[in-house]
Protein backbone atom coordinates (compact mmCIF):
# COMPACT_ATOMS: atom_id res chain seq x y z
CA UNK A 1 0.00 0.00 0.00
CA UNK A 2 1.45 3.54 -0.81
CA UNK A 3 1.43 5.72 2.31
CA UNK A 4 0.57 9.10 0.46
CA UNK A 5 -1.84 9.93 -1.63
CA UNK A 6 -1.23 13.63 -3.29
CA UNK A 7 -4.35 15.31 -5.17
CA UNK A 8 -3.44 17.34 -8.26
CA UNK A 9 -0.90 17.45 -10.55
CA UNK A 10 -0.31 20.75 -10.66
CA UNK A 11 3.16 22.87 -9.66
CA UNK A 12 1.89 22.42 -6.32
CA UNK A 13 0.70 18.58 -6.22
CA UNK A 14 4.34 17.96 -8.41
CA UNK A 15 6.45 19.94 -6.14
CA UNK A 16 5.65 18.00 -3.28
CA UNK A 17 4.81 14.43 -4.80
CA UNK A 18 8.60 14.43 -5.78
CA UNK A 19 10.06 15.72 -2.25
CA UNK A 20 7.73 13.39 -0.57
CA UNK A 21 8.80 10.46 -2.75
CA UNK A 22 12.29 10.11 -1.68
CA UNK A 23 11.24 8.99 2.12
CA UNK A 24 7.43 7.80 0.98
CA UNK A 25 5.71 5.59 -1.13
CA UNK A 26 3.44 8.14 -3.11
CA UNK A 27 0.36 7.80 -5.45
CA UNK A 28 -1.01 11.02 -7.30
CA UNK A 29 -4.48 11.61 -8.52
CA UNK A 30 -5.93 14.18 -11.08
CA UNK A 31 -9.48 14.90 -12.58
CA UNK A 32 -7.65 16.24 -15.45
CA UNK A 33 -6.77 14.20 -18.44
CA UNK A 34 -3.09 15.23 -17.70
CA UNK A 35 -0.35 16.78 -15.93
CA UNK A 36 -0.32 20.86 -14.88
CA UNK A 37 -3.14 21.78 -13.16
CA UNK A 38 -3.43 25.77 -14.72
CA UNK A 39 -0.49 25.33 -16.28
CA UNK A 40 -1.41 22.94 -18.88
CA UNK A 41 -0.72 22.38 -22.51
CA UNK A 42 -3.78 22.11 -24.83
CA UNK A 43 -2.28 19.95 -27.77
CA UNK A 44 -3.44 20.31 -31.51
CA UNK A 45 -1.10 17.33 -33.01
CA UNK A 46 2.17 16.02 -31.37
CA UNK A 47 3.99 19.43 -31.49
CA UNK A 48 1.46 22.25 -31.54
CA UNK A 49 -0.97 23.67 -29.17
CA UNK A 50 -1.40 26.29 -26.58
CA UNK A 51 -0.05 27.43 -23.10
CA UNK A 52 -3.73 27.91 -22.30
CA UNK A 53 -3.00 28.64 -18.47
CA UNK A 54 0.37 29.51 -17.44
CA UNK A 55 1.72 31.92 -20.16
CA UNK A 56 5.35 32.46 -19.03
CA UNK A 57 7.69 32.12 -15.62
CA UNK A 58 9.23 34.85 -13.84
CA UNK A 59 11.02 34.32 -10.74
CA UNK A 60 11.53 36.01 -7.78
CA UNK A 61 12.72 34.38 -4.99
CA UNK A 62 16.75 33.09 -5.12
CA UNK A 63 15.34 29.48 -4.00
CA UNK A 64 13.03 29.16 -7.30
CA UNK A 65 15.43 30.82 -9.27
CA UNK A 66 17.64 28.43 -8.73
CA UNK A 67 15.32 25.50 -9.26
CA UNK A 68 14.38 27.38 -12.90
CA UNK A 69 17.74 27.40 -14.05
CA UNK A 70 18.57 24.00 -13.25
CA UNK A 71 15.62 22.93 -15.33
CA UNK A 72 17.03 25.29 -18.11
CA UNK A 73 20.17 23.30 -17.96
CA UNK A 74 17.94 19.90 -18.30
CA UNK A 75 17.03 21.80 -21.24
CA UNK A 76 13.23 21.38 -19.42
CA UNK A 77 12.97 24.71 -19.53
CA UNK A 78 13.97 27.87 -21.55
CA UNK A 79 13.75 31.35 -22.50
CA UNK A 80 11.22 33.14 -24.48
CA UNK A 81 12.64 35.20 -26.51
CA UNK A 82 11.51 37.87 -29.13
CA UNK A 83 9.61 41.16 -29.27
CA UNK A 84 7.26 41.18 -26.34
CA UNK A 85 4.93 44.55 -26.57
CA UNK A 86 3.74 45.99 -23.23
CA UNK A 87 0.98 47.92 -23.88
CA UNK A 88 -0.31 48.70 -20.43
CA UNK A 89 0.50 52.29 -19.37
CA UNK A 90 -0.94 52.25 -15.94
CA UNK A 91 1.25 49.14 -14.96
CA UNK A 92 5.44 49.44 -14.91
CA UNK A 93 6.80 47.30 -17.09
CA UNK A 94 9.81 45.43 -15.08
CA UNK A 95 13.07 45.86 -16.48
CA UNK A 96 15.14 42.38 -16.97
CA UNK A 97 11.58 40.86 -16.87
CA UNK A 98 12.75 37.47 -18.20
CA UNK A 99 9.79 35.12 -19.65
CA UNK A 100 10.69 31.49 -19.26
CA UNK A 101 8.30 28.34 -20.75
CA UNK A 102 8.68 24.99 -20.77
CA UNK A 103 10.55 23.61 -24.39
CA UNK A 104 7.31 21.82 -25.12
CA UNK A 105 4.80 22.98 -23.22
CA UNK A 106 4.25 24.92 -19.76
CA UNK A 107 3.00 21.45 -18.02
CA UNK A 108 6.66 20.19 -18.49
CA UNK A 109 7.92 20.98 -14.82
CA UNK A 110 5.11 18.61 -13.62
CA UNK A 111 5.73 16.82 -15.94
CA UNK A 112 9.54 16.30 -15.11
CA UNK A 113 8.80 16.42 -11.31
CA UNK A 114 6.04 13.38 -11.50
CA UNK A 115 8.67 11.53 -13.70
CA UNK A 116 8.58 8.34 -11.37
CA UNK A 117 5.58 8.87 -9.35
CA UNK A 118 2.58 6.85 -10.06
CA UNK A 119 0.23 9.39 -11.86
CA UNK A 120 -3.96 8.63 -12.05
CA UNK A 121 -5.83 10.77 -14.14
CA UNK A 122 -9.48 11.45 -14.81
CA UNK A 123 -9.81 10.30 -11.10
CA UNK A 124 -11.94 13.06 -9.38
CA UNK A 125 -12.07 12.84 -5.83
CA UNK A 126 -15.29 13.50 -4.09
CA UNK A 127 -15.19 12.00 -0.59
CA UNK A 128 -12.81 12.46 2.25
CA UNK A 129 -12.88 10.45 5.61
CA UNK A 130 -10.71 9.96 8.46
CA UNK A 131 -11.24 6.46 10.23
CA UNK A 132 -9.13 4.70 12.37
CA UNK A 133 -5.79 6.23 11.81
CA UNK A 134 -6.63 6.08 7.79
CA UNK A 135 -7.83 8.11 4.92
CA UNK A 136 -10.64 6.51 2.98
CA UNK A 137 -11.12 8.61 -0.33
CA UNK A 138 -13.83 7.82 -2.81
CA UNK A 139 -13.47 8.98 -6.11
CA UNK A 140 -16.40 9.99 -8.73
CA UNK A 141 -15.83 6.69 -10.35
CA UNK A 142 -17.64 4.79 -6.85
CA UNK A 143 -13.70 3.35 -6.26
CA UNK A 144 -12.66 4.23 -2.58
CA UNK A 145 -8.65 3.64 -1.69
CA UNK A 146 -7.12 3.95 1.45
CA UNK A 147 -3.77 5.89 2.73
CA UNK A 148 -2.21 7.20 5.73
CA UNK A 149 -1.47 10.61 4.43
CA UNK A 150 -3.57 13.10 2.41
CA UNK A 151 -2.21 16.02 0.75
CA UNK A 152 -4.41 17.92 -1.19
CA UNK A 153 -3.33 21.14 -3.58
CA UNK A 154 -6.96 22.21 -5.30
CA UNK A 155 -7.80 25.64 -5.64
CA UNK A 156 -9.53 26.87 -2.32
CA UNK A 157 -13.32 26.85 -3.56
CA UNK A 158 -12.82 23.16 -4.64
CA UNK A 159 -10.66 22.74 -1.13
CA UNK A 160 -13.56 24.20 0.82
CA UNK A 161 -16.04 21.38 -0.65
CA UNK A 162 -14.08 18.25 0.25
CA UNK A 163 -12.13 18.95 3.15
CA UNK A 164 -13.51 21.89 5.75
CA UNK A 165 -14.66 19.76 8.84
CA UNK A 166 -11.06 18.05 9.03
CA UNK A 167 -9.15 21.71 8.91
CA UNK A 168 -8.22 23.34 12.41
CA UNK A 169 -7.25 26.58 11.09
CA UNK A 170 -8.40 29.94 10.68
CA UNK A 171 -7.75 30.60 7.04
CA UNK A 172 -10.73 27.50 6.06
CA UNK A 173 -13.35 30.28 7.39
CA UNK A 174 -11.75 33.29 5.65
CA UNK A 175 -13.43 34.60 2.15
CA UNK A 176 -10.46 33.64 -0.08
CA UNK A 177 -11.22 35.26 -3.60
CA UNK A 178 -10.40 33.10 -7.14
CA UNK A 179 -10.56 35.48 -10.18
CA UNK A 180 -11.92 33.79 -13.06
CA UNK A 181 -10.28 33.91 -16.51
CA UNK A 182 -11.44 33.32 -19.95
CA UNK A 183 -8.89 31.86 -22.87
CA UNK A 184 -9.40 31.52 -26.26
CA UNK A 185 -7.12 29.85 -28.68
CA UNK A 186 -7.28 31.01 -32.39
CA UNK A 187 -5.41 29.01 -35.85
CA UNK A 188 -5.41 31.71 -38.07
CA UNK A 189 -3.41 32.01 -41.56
CA UNK A 190 -0.02 33.47 -41.46
CA UNK A 191 0.60 36.93 -41.51
CA UNK A 192 3.60 39.08 -41.54
CA UNK A 193 3.41 40.36 -37.45
CA UNK A 194 6.79 39.77 -35.69
CA UNK A 195 5.70 39.89 -31.99
CA UNK A 196 5.80 37.28 -29.39
CA UNK A 197 3.29 38.94 -27.01
CA UNK A 198 1.27 41.85 -26.01
CA UNK A 199 0.05 43.23 -22.99
CA UNK A 200 -2.58 45.46 -23.15
CA UNK A 201 -4.59 48.43 -21.62
CA UNK A 202 -7.54 47.24 -22.30
CA UNK A 203 -11.06 46.39 -19.76
CA UNK A 204 -12.08 42.92 -21.77
CA UNK A 205 -8.11 41.77 -23.25
CA UNK A 206 -5.38 41.34 -21.52
CA UNK A 207 -2.85 39.66 -22.84
CA UNK A 208 -1.46 37.35 -26.26
CA UNK A 209 0.54 35.42 -27.02
CA UNK A 210 1.66 33.63 -30.69
CA UNK A 211 2.62 30.19 -30.01
CA UNK A 212 4.65 29.93 -32.82
CA UNK A 213 7.15 32.67 -31.39
CA UNK A 214 8.23 30.18 -28.82
CA UNK A 215 9.83 27.68 -31.26
CA UNK A 216 8.66 24.49 -30.73
CA UNK A 217 7.20 24.01 -33.72
CA UNK A 218 7.17 25.18 -37.44
CA UNK A 219 3.91 25.92 -38.85
CA UNK A 220 2.48 28.11 -41.71
CA UNK A 221 -0.39 28.63 -39.59
CA UNK A 222 -0.40 31.28 -36.46
CA UNK A 223 -1.35 30.24 -33.04
CA UNK A 224 -2.43 33.02 -30.70
CA UNK A 225 -3.71 32.36 -27.10
CA UNK A 226 -5.71 35.49 -26.02
CA UNK A 227 -6.53 35.71 -21.89
CA UNK A 228 -9.21 38.32 -20.90
CA UNK A 229 -9.07 40.81 -17.88
CA UNK A 230 -10.29 39.13 -14.77
CA UNK A 231 -13.08 41.74 -14.19
CA UNK A 232 -14.39 41.08 -17.52
CA UNK A 233 -14.34 37.06 -16.89
CA UNK A 234 -15.55 37.44 -13.28
CA UNK A 235 -18.77 39.02 -15.00
CA UNK A 236 -18.71 35.96 -18.00
CA UNK A 237 -17.77 33.06 -16.46
CA UNK A 238 -20.71 31.15 -14.84
CA UNK A 239 -21.78 31.15 -18.47
CA UNK A 240 -19.16 30.71 -20.43
CA UNK A 241 -20.04 27.23 -21.08
CA UNK A 242 -23.27 28.35 -22.85
CA UNK A 243 -21.51 31.59 -24.17
CA UNK A 244 -18.16 30.19 -25.64
CA UNK A 245 -18.96 31.64 -28.91
CA UNK A 246 -19.78 34.39 -28.21
CA UNK A 247 -17.12 35.36 -25.55
CA UNK A 248 -14.33 34.25 -27.89
CA UNK A 249 -15.40 36.64 -30.74
CA UNK A 250 -15.67 39.50 -28.43
CA UNK A 251 -11.87 38.59 -27.25
CA UNK A 252 -10.93 38.20 -31.22
CA UNK A 253 -12.65 40.83 -32.22
CA UNK A 254 -10.56 43.13 -29.36
CA UNK A 255 -7.08 41.61 -30.84
CA UNK A 256 -7.55 42.08 -33.99
CA UNK A 257 -8.45 45.74 -33.50
CA UNK A 258 -5.93 46.47 -30.86
CA UNK A 259 -2.52 44.64 -32.36
CA UNK A 260 -3.99 46.28 -36.02
CA UNK A 261 -3.30 42.71 -37.61
CA UNK A 262 -5.43 42.77 -40.39
CA UNK A 263 -8.40 40.57 -39.75
CA UNK A 264 -8.28 37.62 -41.25
CA UNK A 265 -10.80 33.90 -41.57
CA UNK A 266 -10.28 32.24 -38.15
CA UNK A 267 -9.61 28.52 -38.86
CA UNK A 268 -9.88 27.14 -35.41
CA UNK A 269 -11.37 28.92 -32.02
CA UNK A 270 -11.23 27.21 -28.77
CA UNK A 271 -12.44 28.25 -25.57
CA UNK A 272 -11.58 27.67 -22.03
CA UNK A 273 -13.26 29.21 -19.00
CA UNK A 274 -10.64 29.40 -15.66
CA UNK A 275 -12.83 29.81 -12.90
CA UNK A 276 -10.74 29.79 -10.07
CA UNK A 277 -7.76 31.77 -11.61
CA UNK A 278 -5.94 33.10 -9.16
CA UNK A 279 -5.92 34.78 -5.83
CA UNK A 280 -4.21 38.25 -5.07
CA UNK A 281 -3.98 38.74 -1.44
CA UNK A 282 -1.58 36.06 0.53
CA UNK A 283 -2.30 34.67 3.70
CA UNK A 284 -0.70 34.37 6.83
CA UNK A 285 0.09 30.59 6.18
CA UNK A 286 2.32 29.31 3.42
CA UNK A 287 0.73 26.07 3.43
CA UNK A 288 -0.97 23.75 6.12
CA UNK A 289 -0.06 20.64 7.89
CA UNK A 290 -2.34 19.14 10.66
CA UNK A 291 -0.03 15.96 11.85
CA UNK A 292 -2.76 14.36 14.51
CA UNK A 293 -4.65 13.05 11.17
CA UNK A 294 -1.98 13.32 8.31
CA UNK A 295 -3.49 15.77 6.42
CA UNK A 296 -1.49 18.48 3.84
CA UNK A 297 -2.77 21.12 1.86
CA UNK A 298 -0.60 23.11 -0.16
CA UNK A 299 -1.22 25.59 -3.30
CA UNK A 300 -0.45 28.83 -4.78
CA UNK A 301 -3.27 30.83 -2.91
CA UNK A 302 -1.82 31.13 0.12
CA UNK A 303 0.97 32.61 -1.07
CA UNK A 304 0.32 34.57 -4.17
CA UNK A 305 -1.08 34.53 -7.74
CA UNK A 306 1.53 32.40 -9.71
CA UNK A 307 3.11 29.48 -10.16
CA UNK A 308 5.81 30.41 -7.80
CA UNK A 309 3.85 30.72 -5.19
CA UNK A 310 2.42 26.93 -5.07
CA UNK A 311 6.17 25.85 -5.87
CA UNK A 312 6.82 27.86 -1.71
CA UNK A 313 3.84 26.66 -0.67
CA UNK A 314 4.25 23.08 -1.42
CA UNK A 315 8.63 23.28 -0.52
CA UNK A 316 6.97 25.11 3.61
CA UNK A 317 4.10 22.25 3.33
CA UNK A 318 7.39 19.62 3.01
CA UNK A 319 9.31 21.75 5.51
CA UNK A 320 6.24 20.82 8.13
CA UNK A 321 5.94 17.40 7.44
CA UNK A 322 9.50 16.72 8.18
CA UNK A 323 9.58 17.97 11.01
C1 LIG B 1 -5.33 31.85 -17.30
C2 LIG B 1 -4.19 31.79 -16.33
C3 LIG B 1 -2.98 32.45 -16.60
C4 LIG B 1 -1.93 32.37 -15.73
N1 LIG B 1 -0.73 32.96 -16.05
C5 LIG B 1 0.33 32.78 -15.25
C6 LIG B 1 1.62 33.24 -15.66
O1 LIG B 1 1.80 33.77 -16.75
N2 LIG B 1 2.66 33.04 -14.80
C7 LIG B 1 2.51 32.40 -13.61
O2 LIG B 1 3.51 32.24 -12.89
N3 LIG B 1 1.30 31.94 -13.22
C8 LIG B 1 0.22 32.11 -14.00
N4 LIG B 1 -1.00 31.61 -13.63
C9 LIG B 1 -1.14 31.02 -12.31
C10 LIG B 1 -0.60 29.58 -12.27
O3 LIG B 1 -1.16 28.85 -13.34
C11 LIG B 1 -0.99 28.95 -10.94
O4 LIG B 1 -0.49 29.76 -9.90
C12 LIG B 1 -0.42 27.56 -10.75
O5 LIG B 1 -0.53 26.80 -11.92
C13 LIG B 1 -1.18 26.91 -9.61
O6 LIG B 1 -0.67 25.62 -9.38
P1 LIG B 1 -1.33 24.70 -8.27
O7 LIG B 1 -0.64 23.40 -8.35
O8 LIG B 1 -1.32 25.40 -6.95
O9 LIG B 1 -2.87 24.54 -8.67
P2 LIG B 1 -3.46 23.87 -9.97
O10 LIG B 1 -2.53 24.02 -11.10
O11 LIG B 1 -4.85 24.38 -10.12
O12 LIG B 1 -3.51 22.31 -9.62
C14 LIG B 1 -4.58 21.73 -8.92
C15 LIG B 1 -4.91 20.41 -9.58
O13 LIG B 1 -5.84 19.71 -8.75
C16 LIG B 1 -6.76 19.05 -9.58
N5 LIG B 1 -7.97 18.84 -8.79
C17 LIG B 1 -8.72 19.78 -8.18
N6 LIG B 1 -9.74 19.19 -7.51
C18 LIG B 1 -9.60 17.86 -7.70
C19 LIG B 1 -10.33 16.72 -7.25
N7 LIG B 1 -11.41 16.84 -6.47
N8 LIG B 1 -9.91 15.48 -7.63
C20 LIG B 1 -8.82 15.35 -8.44
N9 LIG B 1 -8.09 16.39 -8.88
C21 LIG B 1 -8.48 17.61 -8.50
C22 LIG B 1 -6.97 19.98 -10.77
O14 LIG B 1 -7.43 19.29 -11.90
C23 LIG B 1 -5.57 20.56 -10.95
O15 LIG B 1 -4.83 19.82 -11.91
C24 LIG B 1 -2.07 31.65 -14.51
C25 LIG B 1 -3.27 30.98 -14.24
C26 LIG B 1 -4.31 31.03 -15.14
C27 LIG B 1 -5.57 30.25 -14.86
Amino acid sequence: MSNVCVIGSGISGATIANLLSKKYSVDLFDKARGPGGRASFKRLDQLKGFDHGTQYISPKTPAFKKFINELIKKKILKKWGGKHLFLNQFKKEKKNHTKIIGCKGNNDISKYLLKSINCYFKNELKKIDYKQKKWILTFADGQKKIYEKLILTCPFPQLLKLSKKYIKNPFINKKIKMDANITAMIVIKKTNNNISSYFFNDKILGWAAKENSKKRFKSNLDLWTLQSTYNWANKKINKNRENKELNSKVLIDKFFKLTEIKKTKILLTLNHGWKYSSNSSPLKIKSYWNSSVNLGVCADWFVGPRLEAGWISANDLYRKIKK
